[in-house]
């Protein structure tokens, strides 16, 4: 097994040339601090909106090459969000973010249509199942809160036996579906947009860290300013390095296994309708197929992250990648001799609401805090940021998601120890669950301190 930081997907993308790192001051309309798809979104929205405005993307790396192009794929809508929605903002309000997000779905689809980009766009409902008692019926505020806004077919209640009719893992004891949802080749997607970008002109500086934003507009990196009207904050984790965001987000870790192409197991499983699936633990698993025929399986039971920065442990950790694994085959017993092939992780940008949050603090416009759940809403975060950078107003920056009351987590080192056991709590509490026990008293209020604070952790 190949464990490496950037995984499967950016390898069978295949390798790009670095562009030039920024040497010395440069000045742009707006310039835009990370090229994941959320800052890469931004300046495709930014050129729809002002074709002839001047943006210059910065990039600590090389674009994409963050959770953008290694994340599990799963370009998912903000239903699974409606009751906390509705709770937060309202009815109209929730179901005008639910419907934005169904909308950036498809825009993902349509502009790989548009711009020839294959990233494997694959549209097919997703499955939220239950593997043990305890999870059946996890979902029912979801259920309720789709119905409630007049939207019942968006989140719909299987019986096991319908579950299992597209997919059959002896683990499946019933579910959801989430009629809107895609998969994405990952990476394919990421590097299409910077491909694009690049031949419509916009100048994007890799291997250039933005080390301070500046109060008056634009920023400082290692080697100069860069002077602009506007900066756009798409750093992801990072964005808790920066001062005045340092309590907005904590940081957490999902990691992934790959097997070899196994289609005659996904036949036997009759898993080939392109579903993907998580079940309905708080650290979840995730699982997809790949456009040739392997199973991607990943686990959002990672370490947490410290202060923003990116530690070893959120992309290599190999006790996480043995549970994983381990847990696949669980899942899946067909597997059993089959040869998982890669191995990766990456950095989750916790938001306390499990929503993401986009918003403007004079200059900076911000967005940060997906969950794992980035990819669909990263297009529509993108929209919003191209508006506050253009200081536009409409429908887009009226949503829910802009400027909404803050929540914050508590201070270093309180985060990083306090989300460490309660990490532990919930991984002891999810081992007893599959393990058909209930879980011990301490271990259980532990793992519900989140929810009882009115933080929600990643699903
Ligand atoms: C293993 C894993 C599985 C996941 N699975 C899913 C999934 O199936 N579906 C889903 O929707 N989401 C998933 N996610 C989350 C998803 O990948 C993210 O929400 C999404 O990629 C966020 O995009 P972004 O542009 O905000 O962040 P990123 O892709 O992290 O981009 C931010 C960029 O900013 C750069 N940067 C940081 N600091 C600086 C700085 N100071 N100067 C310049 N550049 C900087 C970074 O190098 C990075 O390239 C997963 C994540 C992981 C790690």
């Amino acid at each position: 097994m190949r464990h490496t930081r950037h995984g499967w997907w950016l390898e069978e993308a295949g390798a790009v040339t670095p562009t030039r790192p920024l040497e010395g001051d440069a000045s742009a309309d707006v310039v835009i601090v990370g090229g994941g798809y959320l800052g890469l979104w931004t300046a495709w929205h930014l050129l729809a909106l002002e074709p002839e405005a001047d943006v210059l993307v910065l990039e600590a790396e090389i674009c994409g090459h963050g959770p953008s192009g290694r994340n599990g794929g799963f370009c998912e809508t903000l239903w699974g969000d409606a009751a906390t929605l509705r709770e937060r903002a309202g009815d109209a309000a929730a179901l005008a973010v639910c419907r934005a997000s169904e909308e950036a779905v498809r825009g993902i689809g349509a502009w790989c249509e548009e711009n020839d980009v294959d990233a494997w766009f694959r549209e097919a409902p997703m499955l939220r199942v239950a593997t043990t008692e305890s999870q059946l019926g996890s979902w029912a505020d979801t259920v309720r809160a789709a119905a409630e806004l007049g939207a019942p077919e968006e989140v719909v209640e299987l019986g096991a036996d319908e579950v299992r009719a597209r997919c059959d893992s002896p683990l499946f004891l019933g579910g959801v579906a989430y009629r809107l949802n895609a998969t994405v080749q990952p990476a394919r997607l990421a590097l299409g947009l910077r491909e694009k970008l690049l031949a419509r002109g916009v100048r994007i500086h890799e291997r250039t860290e933005v080390t301070k934003l500046l109060r008056e507009g634009g920023v400082e990196t290692r080697a100069g300013r860069v002077r602009a009207s506007a900066t756009v904050l798409a750093a992801n984790s990072a964005t808790a390095r920066f001062p005045g965001y340092r309590l907005s987000l904590a940081v957490a870790s999902s990691h992934i296994v790959l097997t070899e192409p196994v289609p005659e197991v996904l036949e036997e499983l009759g898993w080939t309708g392109g579903e993907a699936i998580v079940d309905s633990r708080t650290l979840v698993h995730y699982t997809r197929t790949t456009a040739d025929g392997r199973i991607a399986f990943g686990w959002g039971g990672g370490a947490m992250g410290l202060d923003g920065r990116l530690s070893r442990r959120l992309e290599l950790d190999p006790e996480v990648v043995a549970r994983t694994q381990s847990s696949l085959t669980r899942f899946f017993p067909q597997l059993r001799g089959r040869a998982v092939t890669h191995a990766w992780g990456g950095p989750i940008d916790v938001s306390p609401t499990h929503l993401p949050i986009f918003g403007s603090r004079g200059r900076v416009h911000h967005g940060f805090g997906f969950t794992g759940n980035g990819v669909g809403p990263s297009y529509l975060g993108g929209e919003i940021l191209a508006r506050l950078a253009l200081d536009r107003r409409d429908e887009r920056t009226r949503l829910a998601l802009v400027d909404p009351p803050r929540t914050l987590f508590p201070p270093e080192p309180l985060r990083y120890v306090g989300g460490s056991l309660i990490r532990r709590a919930l991984v002891a509490k999810d081992a007893a669950e599959d393990a058909g026990r209930a879980p011990g008293r301490l271990t259980e209020l532990v793992a519900t301190l989140p929810r009882r604070l009115g933080l929600r952790l990643p699903r």
